[in-house]
């Protein structure tokens, strides 16, 4: 997940005074003020939005990509307009423009999904079905929205600002500062604690997890990835794979440094230096790009290219 400025697109018309959202938000109020909510005839068909400008500005917010886990859904499925606040609880959030992000299905929906990773302790077994593997979980957002302390959720308009949300939200969250990606000596000690001889878990290289805090482990961070599924296996891979292209261009590049620095002295063949140099400029390039947020997996990538790029620097400007 990476923070994202929503001031960076336009607010679609639809939320202008008197336009389609604020019409509805009206005649929702005037239904749910009739019925108490809990009534199973209380359900109010919201569609504002579904309005297309907001699918649009949503898509370009998020360079088509899933407001939790970052992954390129625009290239295989659809997107759903997702509520934060979920409209069936919050139903005058129901087309607030800062309750919408974009979402893949498996974020979205709740199904049974294999998780990898080191805590799964809070998530709930899917109906056990012959051949389903033992670490298969009920994943996935739909209507869950946890908080601190469910006492002080909102059931009237404005309450919700007491309310102490325990799920990550792009636009008003720094996901950075909650979820973090293994580090490679943590890898390194997974492998390690496997045995001589067994494979190295690759998948490592692809979970997330919630920073330490002075009292345990990050709360809003934990809660996210079991709410959102930020583990579950083909997401995990996904991102495994990625990081393994990343680490790939970062190999070259320390040895390209080791090179150069081999070649600068006073008798240089200096064509060859050049092409070193032009290497070096363009693998450099290549690295940059991996952390634009129009990548899929950008947190993933800053994670591990940031702190690289102060090491390489510090190479190639070491004199030797
Ligand atoms: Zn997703």
């Amino acid at each position: 997940m990476i923070r994202v400025d929503r001031d960076a697109v336009t607010k679609p018309g639809v939320f202008e005074p008197g336009g389609a959202a604020e019409n509805e938000r009206r005649a929702a109020h005037v239904h749910f003020q009739a019925k108490s909510t809990s009534e199973e005839d209380s359900k109010f068909n919201f569609k504002a939005y579904k309005e297309p400008e907001i699918k649009a500005a949503l898509l370009r917010l998020f360079h088509g990509k899933c407001a939790y886990c970052e992954s390129r859904f625009s290239a295989t499925q659809p997107m759903d307009v997702e509520h934060w606040r979920p409209k069936s609880v919050y139903w005058w959030l129901a087309a607030t423009w800062d309750n919408l992000l974009p979402s893949c299905s498996d974020c979205n929906r709740k199904r049974a999904q294999v998780v990898l990773g080191f805590r799964t302790d809070d998530l709930e077994k899917p109906k056990t079905r012959k051949g389903r593997p033992e670490e298969t979980w009920l994943t996935g957002k739909a209507a869950s929205f946890p908080l601190a302390h469910d006492s002080q959720r909102a059931t009237r308009p404005d309450e919700e600002s007491r309310e102490q949300p325990l799920l990550l939200d792009p636009c008003t969250d720094d996901p950075d500062e909650h979820l973090e990606f293994l580090p490679l000596t943590d890898f390194e000690q997974v492998a390690a604690s496997r045995g001589p001889g067994r494979r190295r878990p690759m998948f490592a290289l692809g979970v997330v997890r919630a920073r330490r805090t002075a009292t345990g482990q990050d709360p809003k961070a934990l809660a996210s990835i079991n709410v959102y599924g930020l583990n579950r296996s083909g997401l995990v891979q996904a991102r495994a794979e990625r990081r393994l292209l990343i680490q790939r261009t970062m190999h070259t590049l320390v040895v390209l440094a080791r090179l150069l620095q081999e070649f600068v002295s006073e008798d240089s063949d200096w064509r060859l230096v050049g092409l070193v140099e032009d290497l070096i400029s363009h693998e450099m390039t290549g690295l940059a790009r991996f952390m634009r947020p129009d990548q899929p997996f950008a947190a993933l990538a800053g994670q591990i290219i940031k702190p690289f790029i102060e090491e390489i620097t510090a190479i190639e400007t070491d004199p030797g």
